[in-house]
């Protein structure tokens, strides 16, 4: 069986940095994912550059990625502004982000829930006009499905409320997001079978971080909902500014090598994604990288699911070894 890693760490993992990588840089690591096999990459974020200055040359990051052969480009936008940069840039699909949870709504994006819907109505009629050779994927992540770290407890039944209502108005696919890492694994396991049998097809991946260490359980819990696309950043970049210090997003690395391990195939080279991790630990300098995998290298004997992948474990770079590569 085949599951699809979609690297967020590009948009998720820099844009929650105080420094700004530099655009070279970016498209750098962006063909090191891609060659390391990432079929999918959320290459940053179409906000007000006043914003976030770390996603203010998202246009230019967007086109470089586009020529890369085979990347499917994932771009997130918050509005109907950053929905029209995005298409003009070239994005292959564009990710909008809407908390459930009212609070967290407008800290975030400054509008609440009912607000945010009706704006991505608008945008799927806007989508909806475009020639079909220039519309997107419209995919929604829920965040705080899980819980808000200021709201507290979120009702499954708004969740699911709103998860309908997006699809009713256009969107291709509605996610679960846990960027506070509130999430459990029975939670997981419920809301994913639930998300599942009312939406369909319509029903889209998983996006968790590992905030309190629950990241991967949750991982197989939603894999055992039927689950097959899971964002994860490199490095578990991108933590949450409601905690400060907190880890970040799941850790790609360790996420790849948990999936291979169950007999998942990714199609992803850990031994590549080794190499685009060395080159994202030299262009932040003294930034800490998480994973464990990296820091120990697989298991004696790991092979990859697919028994006739051409993808070598004969060489595992280890975190110290980077300074040598680069
Ligand atoms: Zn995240």
């Amino acid at each position: 069986m085949q599951v699809l890693v979609s690297e967020v760490g590009p948009r998720d993992g820099l844009q929650s940095l105080k420094r700004i990588m530099p655009t070279e840089a970016k498209l750098r690591w962006i063909a090191a994912l891609a060659e390391a096999g990432l079929a999918e990459i959320e290459v940053g974020s179409f906000v007000h550059p006043k914003r976030l200055p770390q996603m203010a040359d998202a246009e230019a990051v967007v086109a470089g990625a586009r020529q890369i052969p085979g990347l499917y480009v994932l771009a997130l936008a918050p509005n109907m502004k950053g929905v029209q940069r995005a298409v003009a840039a070239g994005a292959h699909k564009i990710t909008m982000p809407l908390s459930a949870s009212h609070l967290h709504s407008v800290a975030n994006i400054g509008m609440t829930c009912e607000v945010a819907i009706e704006e991505v109505g608008r945008i799927c009629r806007f989508r909806d006009g475009l020639p079909a050779a220039d519309r997107p994927g419209i995919e929604i992540g829920i965040s705080t499905a899980f819980g808000c770290s200021i709201q507290g407890d979120v009702s499954e039944d708004w969740v699911f409320e709103i998860a309908n209502r997006l699809v009713r108005l256009g969107a291709d696919s509605v996610g679960l997001s846990d960027g506070t890492g509130y999430a459990n694994p029975t939670q997981v396991k419920r809301m994913f079978n639930r998300l599942q049998r009312e939406l369909g097809g319509h029903a889209g991946g998983a996006h968790f971080h590992n905030t309190r260490g629950q990241g991967l359980a949750n991982v197989v819990a939603a894999l055992e909902a039927g689950v097959t696309t899971f964002d994860a950043s490199q490095g578990g970049l991108g933590g949450c500014p409601y905690s400060p210090g907190a880890t970040g997003n799941i850790v790609t690395e360790d996420l790849v090598y948990l999936l291979e391990s169950m007999g998942l195939d990714t199609g992803i080279d850990l031994d590549k994604l080794m190499q685009a991790r060395c080159i994202l630990a030299e262009a932040l300098p003294g930034e800490t990288l998480y994973g464990h995998v990296p820091n120990s290298g697989v298991r004696k004997g790991f092979y990859y699911a697919d028994p006739n992948a051409a993808r070598s474990t004969d060489l595992l770079i280890s975190a110290e070894a980077c300074a040598t590569l680069a």
